[in-house]
Order: structure tokens, then sequence, then C-alpha cells
């Protein structure tokens, strides 16, 4: 099989990746649905009883900004920590030896950015935890989280010190992601928005080209299914799915691989 992979590779003109939280997992990053996941049964927030919604929600940050804080907090330092692992590099050089790239992700973490892939070819679905923006928001505006210091009380998981603030009206930041509850107004979706388009464009410029499609470590049923549907829009595409927990299906135009996501770049680039 492998050999009908790499000839898939060979073959392609451009490339499009999907990309969920199985990419991050070889920089030691958790999946959010993983045993010990956000999701689930995360070891800081077990025993206090709280779950992931209440983490990330956008009524839970006006009611109690110190608790929501000490999750972002936390999650930044974990990310802005992380570095990307080997199978980033191969992929980016794969990407580069093609005419065209371009990548859907709905990580927060931004280690496709630290690894070199450039903003025009990146659509970060969710946002990213490397912007703040104001919790009102008072404008409709974002910037970098770079250099964000904030203590965390491990034991009850709240944020010590005084929270980042908006520089403009002086209320609590926060970051630049998509979180439960949000809506329209309260999420300022400007940035996404601006990738979004780029994605269309892209999509349109490479409708005819001959598309591989890698699928990396997605673990939520949304994104595949958006997946299929862009999947409808090329005419002529082929898909490799990386995953450990998916199954050994393969058609003509599907491989799964099932392996962790550095192993497979590197076996393959
Ligand atoms: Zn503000």
């Amino acid at each position: 099989m492998m050999k009908d992979v790499t000839t898939a590779i060979d073959g392609a003109e451009v490339i499009l990746i999907f990309a969920g939280a199985g990419m991050s997992a070889d920089s030691n990053l958790t999946t959010y649905r993983d045993k010990e996941g956000f999701y689930n049964e995360y070891p800081l927030y077990r025993d206090l009883k709280k779950n992931y919604v209440s983490m990330m929600s956008y009524q839970g940050l006006l009611e109690n900004p110190h608790f929501a804080w000490g999750y972002f907090a936390h999650q930044y330092t974990l990310y802005s920590n992380a570095i990307p692992h080997e199978g980033y590099k191969r992929l980016l050089a794969l990407c580069r030896s093609k005419d065209d790239y371009f990548v859907v992700t709905t990580n927060v973490d931004g280690l496709f950015k630290k690894a070199g892939f450039p903003s025009k070819n990146l659509h970060e679905v969710h946002g990213s935890l490397h912007n703040l923006q104001c919790s009102i928001p008072c404008e409709r505006k974002t910037w970098a989280t770079k250099g964000l210091t904030v203590e965390i009380d491990y034991s009850t998981m709240k944020a010590l010190d005084n929270l980042p603030l908006c520089p403009q009206c002086g209320f609590v930041s926060r970051p630049n992601i998509c979180m439960y509850g949000d809506t329209d107004e309260s999420y300022v979706w400007e940035e996404s928005a601006k990738n979004a388009k780029q994605f269309r464009d892209w999509k349109k410029k490479n409708k005819y080209k001959k598309i591989l499609i890698f699928e990396v470590g997605v673990g939520e049923e949304g994104l595949k299914r958006h997946l299929s549907q862009y999947r409808q829009e090329f005419s002529n595409e082929t898909l490799i799915r990386i995953n450990p927990d998916c199954d050994e299906i393969k058609d003509d135009m599907q491989f799964n691989l099932r392996m962790g996501v550095k192993d497979a770049f590197i076996a393959l680039y």
C-alpha cells in the first residue's frame, strides 16, 4: 500500500491539508478526546469537577474570568512551549515541492505557523490562542498574545495575577478562539473570515488540478463532514487519512494510514 501512497504523492500537483488535534499529539499536546484530554479527565481539572464546556464558555469567562484565564494561561504555556515535530517539517517540504498548498485546521495551538507555514496558506477555523481580543469586545480587533505571563494557582486552576486587559477600554481580554456560547458579536471573527476567503479563492484556483488531500489527526465529526463536501468540489482528488485510530479501508481514491502523524510523514517524504 505504501507504494500506492507514494505514487499518489508523486503525481499530485497541489496539496490540501485538513488537520485536527492528532496533528500535534507527537509534539506532546494532548488531543481533546483522549482519556486524559481536556474534554475528558484532564488531570488538573479532574478533582475540580469542571467540565470542558465550563472552562471554555463565553458566559463562564464573563462570570469568572480568573477561572477562565487559568485555563487559557495553562493552555497558552503548553502551546507556546511546544515544538512542531518532524512531521510538520516534512509536510512543509512536501508542500513546497508542489505548485500550491493550503492548510485548514481546527487547532488553536499555532504550531503550523511556528513550523513555517505562512498565514496566506492557512485557515485556523477556530482561531488561535496566539491572538487576543477584548471580551466585550469594544473594537473588532485582535493583537498578539506574545509575552503573556499569568500565574496560576494549580489547586483551583484560577489565575492569580491581574488579568490581561484590553489596551483600548481596560476590560478583561480573552483569546481570539471560538468559545461555547460565542456569538458573531462576542467573537472577533474577522481574522478567521479573511482566511476563509483565502481558502475559497484557493479552491477556485485549483479546482481542476490533481489534488492530494491529507486528513490528519481529525477526530471531530464536524470537520470530517466539511471535508467530504470539499472533496465533491474537486474533479481529481485523492485522500490520504493519517490517524492511529482509523480503520484500514482503501479504495482507489482513498488510503488510510493507521499510524502516528510524525512517523507517517517521515515515512512519506
Ligand atoms: Zn476593549
